[in-house]
């Protein structure tokens, strides 16, 4: 199978249709073993003019699109696959308004686009972390973003939850990043994260915040007090930290606004492009597209959940 490696050559061989068909093909299924996605029955007949399958056993037909993230779309295949490739590649994020223009569609088109593909961007995670991991807090949104940590938890312990949200994160040194919007940064929810998603022996590494004292003893934990310094020799916090920098600048640069509701919509997309950093744009858009199944999702579900209220991120 022919594999595009850059945006050019993307564009140029997904502007035939029978191309992004094929190539959508072998990607979706394993190569290209067609299954109905009715009845996973494999006895199903292709009209190949209208690019429909017909499903011997269940009697349906499916096309391409039936049960993946682009599912009752009228946008061509070429567009979602483009709009996959820049989503899957800008390092910093890409606007609505950007997508919009690089493929011909209206902003509202493209926005509810890049949402259904950031749920390809959702891989599941499947296995613990292991080695040396770095576990930290953040807050995105809210004046609570930008203050210095120790007021900013004398704040929001005295005030309580006020325009920003909790992100937690913890990062293999050597592999992959975990990120979740969590409802609060107590050591119940904390140390309860760094129990599922890392493995007994791994040494973890924090700042002295008071949610991690006590953790599992089934861990070798690190602590540095930001008070006193940023590095002692390996004990650090620094690569969370400037994965936080960066999905900030993300959002504050390229999003501007982000619905609380949908910013772990934009932690898996900015998470996606940081677990396969060291892969080339082409990898890492082939990736995407064999994550599209069974994400389906409905414009008015996306939109019902924007009637909460709206992060407004410091410019
Ligand atoms: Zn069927």
């Amino acid at each position: 199978m022919k594999q595009p490696q850059t945006l050019k050559e993307a564009i140029e061989f997904f502007s035939n249709p029978d191309a992004s068909f094929e190539y959508v093909v072998n990607l979706r299924w394993n190569d290209g073993a067609v299954t109905c996605p009715h009845c996973h029955s494999e006895f199903v007949s292709l009209v190949k003019t209208r690019r429909i399958w017909n499903c011997l056993k269940c009697k349906k037909q499916f096309s391409i699109k039936t049960g993946t993230i682009f599912q009752d779309s009228p946008i061509a295949l070429d567009k979602w696959l483009c709009a996959m490739w820049l989503i899957a590649n800008a390092k910093n994020g890409i606007s609505s308004c950007e997508i919009a223009r690089a493929i011909g569609v209206t902003q509202k088109t493209a926005w509810f686009m890049a949402h259904r593909i950031r749920l390809a961007l959702n891989i599941e995670a499947s296995e613990q972390l292991a080695g040396e991991v770095e576990a930290d807090e953040t807050y995105i949104g809210g004046k609570a973003e930008n203050m210095h940590k120790a007021k900013r938890e004398r704040v929001i312990r005295g005030r309580g939850a006020v325009g920003k949200t909790a992100v937690f994160g913890i990062l293999e040194r050597k592999g992959k990043l975990r990120t979740k919007v969590i409802q609060d940064t107590s050591s119940e929810t904390l140390q309860r994260e760094i129990v599922k998603n890392v493995s007994a022996g791994a040494t973890i590494y924090t700042d002295a915040h008071r949610s991690y004292e006590n953790l599992d003893p089934a861990f070798v934990h690190e602590v540095i007090d930001h008070a006193v310094a940023y590095v002692n020799g390996r004990i650090h916090t620094n690569s969370i930290e400037n994965f936080w920098s960066l999905l900030k600048r993300g959002l504050r640069g390229t999003y501007i606004h982000v619905d609380v509701e949908h910013l772990f919509r934009y932690l898996d997309e900015q998470t996606f492009r940081y677990d396969h950093r060291k892969e080339n744009d082409a990898t890492r858009f082939v990736k995407a597209v064999s994550n599209i199944v069974d994400k389906n999702i409905t414009y008015s579900k996306l939109t019902r959940q924007t009637i909460y209220k709206q992060l407004h991120l410091p410019m």
